[in-house]
């Protein structure tokens, strides 16, 4: 055997599978007791498919308008930032800018307004954006403020 080199199903990268990879493919089962295959992905998409199953996968969500929504999503996996990741950024980013623009307002509770558009917005699967979420919460303390008045 020699080095073979496979074209990554998710990224296009290629990426070489060495003796000792091949061998080891070739020689032992997977937890479903068959013989295993050679991986069709490189070692950064099968880590990232790990974290996230349904990433680079056909989505199919039905958000609370009961619309069916399909995503196929073909951006490549690696370049993607942890989800964990980018909802600490888009809380810190939106609630700064929020805090910033309405002094006014309580800290804790612009946490809360930019937290519940953060729950919603991951809730309908819609990407997080902290400008998005910026606009929203402003119009939302808005609206309360007319309330109150
Ligand atoms: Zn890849």
């Amino acid at each position: 055997m020699s080095i073979l080199t496979i074209k990554c199903t998710d990224c296009g990268v290629e990426f070489e599978l060495s003796d000792e990879e091949q061998e080891f493919f070739n020689t032992h089962t997977g937890i479903d007791g068959k013989q295993m295959q050679l991986p069709k992905r490189c070692r950064a998409c099968r880590a990232a498919r790990k974290s996230n199953p349904y990433a680079g996968r056909i989505i199919t969500t039905r958000p609370s308008n009961g619309r069916r929504v399909v995503t196929n999503s073909h951006t490549p996996l690696v370049n993607r930032k942890p989800f964990a990741e980018v909802l600490l950024e888009t809380v810190k980013t939106s609630f700064d800018k929020v805090l910033a623009a309405r002094p006014d307002c309580a800290p804790t509770m612009v946490l809360d307004t930019v937290l519940d558009i953060i729950k919603v917005t991951t809730q309908n699967r819609q990407r997080l954006n902290s400008e998005n979420v910026y606009q929203l919460a402003i119009e939302r303390l808005e609206e309360e403020r007319a309330l109150n008045s």
